[in-house]
């Protein structure tokens, strides 16, 4: 098998909105913040679509970080998936005001063989019938899935096929209770265990987030960054830096690495926020985040 990541989801243009500030037609997309926080610990592909509206150039530059962008599909005459949100009300929750799947539309991703060879596997938000899809066609030992409200409400089915198929949830608080009409995290963790992955991951916004792993269920509080900017993304670099670390330590599941694993996405969520689009996470190194992890976690010896 190939170590590192094999990673689907979005890429997007966003248009967002904070209380403070705006910014149009940014680049964005939940495999674009995932892939650039994982590949500080490990190689990452990218299967993905774009429509030719997308910076091109953007995705080469990846090619500097062991992002294998050479695979995505860019689609000539046609529009990328575009997102607009907004965190005026709530800085924890995006409120979206328009969704536009573009090319995504008619995506048919097809894994070539070196692809299908990643022992890790992350289906980042989108559609989940397109995460099935590369589900059936990966070998990896290690899969991991994130989702969002849209796909909830209206891809229920398919996204609990996703859900059954995968080793790691990654679900925000509020859409736990939407999935799973549960109130309370540990009841929605348990809840998403019974749902068939082994380690569910429920992220609080500013108030931290929780692993449930067999019977153990901890918990941490982020980095208290002083410069939140704009908080998209900070769920999509948490599961990159969350499952990076796994997948560099051989993609073991135990309560030591989980515990790491859960640390290392905190402080990689809160480079990501002191920035729009891919402004602070693509121009840190290891060193940056080594120094930033040792104020959060102290003595705490990640094997890196
Ligand atoms: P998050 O980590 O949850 O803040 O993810 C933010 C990214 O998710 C944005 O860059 C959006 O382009 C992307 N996004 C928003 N809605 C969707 C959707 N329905 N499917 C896939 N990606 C989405």
């Amino acid at each position: 098998m190939k170590k590192g990541i094999l990673v689907t989801g979005s890429l997007a243009l966003d248009t967002i909105k904070t209380d403070k500030d705006f910014a149009k037609d940014i680049v964005g997309g939940s495999v674009i913040y995932f892939s650039h926080a994982a590949s500080l610990f490990t190689d990452v592909s990218l299967v993905a679509v774009a429509g030719d509206d997308f910076p091109v150039k953007f995705l080469k530059n990846m090619m500097q970080r062991n992002i294998d962008t050479t695979k995505v599909e860019i689609i000539k005459g046609k529009k990328s998936f575009h997102w607009s949100g907004s965190y005026e009300e709530d800085i924890n929750e995006a409120k979206t005001l328009d969704t536009q799947l573009g090319v995504f539309g008619d995506f048919n991703p097809q894994l070539d063989h070196s692809q299908k060879d990643y022992e890790t596997l992350f289906l980042a938000n989108i559609d989940p019938d397109l995460q099935l899809s590369v589900i059936s066609q990966s070998k990896a030992k290690l899969i991991g899935a994130d989702s969002m409200n849209l796909w909830i409400n209206i891809k229920r089915d398919a996204l609990k096929k996703v859900i059954s198929k995968s080793h790691i949830l990654f679900i925000n608080e509020t859409e736990g209770k939407l999935l799973t009409g549960k109130k309370k995290i540990y009841e929605i963790g348990q809840a998403v265990l019974g749902m068939g992955p082994k380690i569910a991951v429920i992220k609080q916004g500013s108030y931290g987030s929780s692993v449930f792993y067999k019977n153990l269920f901890f918990s941490l509080p982020i980095y208290p960054t002083t410069k939140v900017v704009d908080p998209t993304g900070a769920g999509d670099s948490f599961a990159g830096g969350f499952m990076g670390y796994l997948t560099s330590q051989g993609c073991k599941i135990n309560e030591k690495n989980l515990r790491h694993a859960l640390a290392v996405g905190t402080v990689m969520a809160s480079f990501n926020v002191e920035g729009f689009s891919l402004n602070v996470l693509s121009a840190i190194t290891i060193s940056d985040f080594k120094k930033r992890f040792k104020k959060y976690a102290g003595n705490l010896e990640l094997s890196l």
